[in-house]
């Protein structure tokens, strides 16, 4: 009981009781990345005070009107713009007034201590809601009572403080007992308040008032606070006023004005508490936008029967269905319900109990929903029957629900199809395509640890340590998830076929994000507590050994991992485009296509993807990329049979031999080209030349030396073990201490012109290939790693020497363009020289922002959290695109490279592309297209419709 309680005077707001009684919502929107739109309203908004040079701190709203209104989120928070909305809208709101933001972020500046205009101007609004209340604070005739709430921009559920009944001391609370003729209410609203007060004002523990509080029912025989009398609860308060006198050096301040003065400011102050500050820094919440305070006419719920409190949504927001849903409380007020000494009803009952009020609660939320053209999370008390409004705000709702309700809300012709767009976070849309865990089933085991969440989808299945490994138990019929201490590309094949890929280490653009990204597979990277011991095929998390074979379950949109066996299924829309359903049985499936044509009719940016494959290819057309910005052709190198004719390459002594394993190349990649041609219709495909260092494609030194020293040790002769020195000294030789600084990119091309030949050579045989039957196809090629347009010049020869011999030998002219990645800081600088030589770029923002921070973007995250917490950088640029600077080097080399060639095409294929906040800034430098891994597509059609509605808004 004592530790129930806890919790409730914590979560005194209405906000927090809310909370534990929705159903779980994961949409990831987050509150942060909202853009603050309402720039331009607010500044005519920030009035200032007649006569006087400073902003106007408080803002009346009682009577018919309001000195707010909804646009004015950013001075008066969300609570407060929609309580000045609704009194503008003639509804049912307990009068009152907001003291801005601009008086908090005041507060902090001046020394904690608000400027003497905003107590000028709140005495002046505090005399306007006597009159309008006909009750005055202080007052023994007709006590005016008040709640005191905090209400940011971005709703902060329960983060921050709230006192209600503010204004009762001993002399008022005999008035409010003669006013109720209900002397058990009066000396329980009395009790609350001095216990709030003395938490939240005087910081004193709230297990010093349960102690007092559990000792008044033991003494009275009462086990619940509810059998307490009036008798008993005169006795609490007198007990609370004792510890307030113990714990605080000072006696409870009986003056109603310097209760208000002191709640405001310990309102304030809770925007520092520690869970806001922690909250603020998941939902990336700016900490310098202060909190309002909302200061308004108390109504009970809990005044008998005819009483109650409650909470709703216009529809149901974890499905989206269009049902009146919610709960509430007779007899209540907010804590009650966190408390959880009662279980509220759902809100189907109050129909029953009280149907007026009910009608009128229906009327006036439908009413809401039309006005704000969306979903409202609605917030009311009934006292004696007669209903108020206490909040009201857009509902948060998961992916499913979002999709389902801004096509129902066009279909009712609530909003067009453009403003529908706008209901939908972008980044949600991955969760509709990922597979998903049974959430009964999920929640009931604990979590072991957390990582990134680099790949959002649930994967469940026996450990396995290596991509052989993976490849021969799936082979065996079994779901396997592979754990690796890191991925590298030659652990393609074990991931392709495991249920999900877990890592120690790596971040958001390591490998196995990049790769579980681009094949959808549910991947958590960088879990840091995993001590993965490939030798012995064990790992451990904390205490707990996992052993090859084990069950093991996580889940990518959050980055937790389970141990045992948790069910999962694929998506609906997933199992629709890959064709095992039809597309008439899945109502989201119709809902999100709609939502998916709205976008691309409003969008200006292009979209294509990722891939490396045909058959990711067709999964990138089929979710609506119709291109593709990025192929990375070494990854192709990886498929089977593919990677020893490579490692014969690698290690040739002579041009000669080097290109005799080139030529048993050549087959395998123009028939990949021809299927990603194909699955692309002829829509452009941009083909980079290889990238990554040569050793990548070797085994590790010390696997062998394993080897070696296992034939020296049988004393073999063998020529195993020769040819395992040849590929230690191979190996030994490319060894690089950078090897991301080293030799790789164009500077391999340079080094070794004859793989440009034979890449070169399989793309024009295959778009030649393609034009014999039909399909005409411009192949797109791209060098990487271009510092310096020299570079360029020299591949570009390459290039085009063997697509004219190519050409003169097939018979059959192919337009081709030949184009520059721009992913290191000099190629940006200079692209106005590259871009002479280039046909287009594409901005390889993951290199780019490795280098632009000098941050590896393997091992970067051992020290990005540490950042982050410390507020060095905003959140992981790998990730998100850092506009300040990697974002100034994009826009420098869009700018010189539009002015050295009008109409030079340029895109991006970095994983930014993927990113809604980054998206929104590649719209506004101008690039034609983004490219994202084919599981992002969606989101980044819709973050790109998104972008463009924005654009024409602020214009
Ligand atoms: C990049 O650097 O942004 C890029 C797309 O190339 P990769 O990730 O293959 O280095
Ligand atoms: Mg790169």
């Amino acid at each position: 009981m004592a530790k129930k309680r806890k919790t409730s005077a914590k979560a005194a707001t209405r906000g927090g009781r809310a909370r534990t009684s929705r159903p779980r919502i994961t949409s990831k929107r987050a509150p942060g990345k909202i853009v603050a739109r309402s720039g331009r309203k607010t500044a005519r908004a920030r009035k200032t005070v007649r006569g006087s040079t400073h902003p106007k701190y408080v803002y009346f709203f009682g009577g018919g009107s309001a000195d707010g209104n909804r646009s004015m989120k950013d001075l008066l928070g969300g609570k407060g713009a929609g309580l000045a909305e609704m009194t503008n809208a003639g509804l049912p709101v307990p009068p009152g007034f907001t003291i801005t933001t601009a008086a908090c972020n005041r507060y902090y500046t001046n020394n904690r201590t608000v400027p003497a205009a905003v107590d000028t101007e709140m005495l002046e609004r505090l005399r306007r809601l006597e009159t309008i209340a006909d009750a005055a604070l202080g007052s023994v005739e007709r006590p005016l009572l008040l709640s005191v709430r905090s209400g940011a921009k971005f709703s902060m559920p329960g983060m921050m403080d709230t006192i209600l009944n503010l204004g009762l001391n001993d002399a008022t609370v005999q008035a409010l007992d003669r006013q109720t003729g209900n002397g058990r209410f009066a000396f329980d609203s009395y009790r609350r308040f001095i216990q709030m007060f003395g938490a939240v004002v005087l910081e004193i523990s709230r297990d010093d008032f349960e102690e007092a509080l559990d000792d008044v029912k033991q003494e009275s025989g009462v086990t619940l606070d509810t059998e307490l009398g009036e008798g008993a609860l005169r006795e609490v308060v007198s007990r609370y006023k004792d510890v307030i006198r113990l714990k605080s050096g000072r006696g409870f301040p009986e003056d109603p004005l310097e209760q208000l003065r002191l709640a405001r400011d310990a309102v304030f102050r809770s925007w520092n508490n520690p869970r806001a500050k922690e909250y603020r820094r998941i939902y990336h919440i700016p900490d310098d936008i202060g909190t309002a305070v909302n200061v308004q006419l108390m109504v009970f719920g809990n005044t008998g029967d005819r009483s109650a409190t409650g909470v709703g949504f216009t529809r149901n927001p974890a499905t989206g269905v269009k049902e009146f849903y919610g709960e509430f409380l007779v007899n209540a007020q907010g804590e009650d319900v966190v408390a959880g000494i009662r279980t509220p009803q759902p809100i189907g009952e109050l129909e029953r109990l009280m149907p007026t009020a009910y009608k009128q609660l229906r009327r006036i939320t439908s009413r809401l929903e039309r006005h704000y053209r969306d979903v409202q999370d609605f917030e009311f008390t009934i006292q004696d029957e007669r209903l108020f409004m206490l909040q009201t705000r857009s509902g948060k709702r998961t992916a499913q629900a979002a999709v389902r309700i801004a096509t129902d809300l066009v279909d009712e012709r609530i909003v067009t199809t453009r403003s529908a767009l706008r209901l939908i976070d972008a980044d949600s849309l991955s969760q509709l395509l990922a597979p998903i865990f049974d959430p009964e089933a999920w929640s009931r085991v604990p979590v072991a640890t957390r990582g990134l969440p680099a790949s959002p989808g649930a994967a469940s299945g026996q450990v396995v340590f290596t991509a052989e490994d993976a490849v021969r138990w799936a082979g065996q019929g079994k779901q396997v998830v592979l754990v690796r201490k890191e991925t590298v590309p030659d652990d393609i094949h074990g991931m392709y076929v495991a249920e999900g890929v877990l890592t120690a280490t790596g971040g958001m653009t390591s490998h196995a994000a990049v790769v579980g990204r681009q094949m959808g597979k549910p991947s958590v990277v960088g879990a840091a507590a995993l001590q993965v011991d490939d030798n012995a095929k064990r790992l451990t998390i904390g205490n707990h050994v996992f052993a090859e074979g084990d069950a093991m379950s996580f889940d990518g949109l959050t980055g937790e991992v389970k141990a045992g066996q948790v069910a999962s299924k694929p998506s609906e829309i997933l199992q629709v485009v890959a064709g095992h359903m039809a597309a008439e049985d899945s109502d989201i499936y119709q809902r999100f296509a709609r939502v998916m044509r709205w976008a691309d009719r409003v969008r200006r940016l292009g979209v294509r993807a990722n891939a490396d494959q045909p058959d990711q290819a067709d999964i990138a057309y089929a979710f609506g990329a119709r291109g593709i910005g990025l192929c990375r052709t070494e990854h192709m190198f990886f498929g089977k049979g593919r990677l020893p004719i490579m490692q014969r390459m690698i290690l040739a002594e002579t041009e000669v031999d080097r290109r005799k394993a080139l030529k048993q190349l050549l087959p395998f990649q123009r028939n990949d080209f021809y299927g990603v041609f194909k699955a692309m219709r002829g829509g452009p495909v941009t083909i980079r030349t290889i990238d990554p260092p040569l050793h990548e494609f070797l085994p590790k030194r010390e696997e062998l030396l394993v080897d070696i020293a296992r034939f020296e040790a049988v004393g073999s002769r063998s020529s195993g073990l020769e040819e395992k020195r040849a590929l230690l000294r191979r190996v030994e030789q490319l060894h690089e201490f950078n090897p991301m600084l080293g030799h790789r990119g164009v500077r391999l091309g340079i080094s070794y012109p004859e793989i440009t030949e034979m890449q070169t050579r399989a793309i024009i045989e295959a778009a030649a290939q393609l034009a014999k039957e039909g399909l005409m196809v411009v192949p797109e090629i791209m060098i990487p790693l271009v510092s310096d347009v020299r570079e360029l010049r020299d591949q570009k020869t390459v290039v085009d020497r063997v697509a004219k011999i190519v050409m003169t030998e097939q018979g059959v002219t192919v337009d081709y363009l030949v184009g520059s990645m721009i992913e290191v800081p000099r190629g940006a600088v200079t692209a106005g020289e590259i871009a002479e030589v280039a046909d287009f770029f594409s901005f390889g923002t993951n290199d780019l922002t490795q280098m632009v921070f000098g941050f590896s973007r393997d091992d970067a995250t051992k020290f990005l959290n540490l950042y982050k917490a410390r507020k060095l950088i905003e959140g992981d640029p790998f990730a998100s695109l850092d506009t300040v600077g990697v974002g100034a080097l994009v826009k420098m080399g869009v700018e010189r490279g539009l002015a050295a060639k009008p109409g030079l095409k340029i895109g991006i294929c970095g994983e930014h592309g993927g990113d809604p906040a980054s998206i929104r800034f590649f719209d506004r430098i101008g690039l034609d297209y983004i490219s994202a891994s084919p599981y992002r597509v969606p989101v980044a059609r819709l973050a790109a419709a998104q972008a463009t509605i924005e654009a024409e808004e602020a214009d």
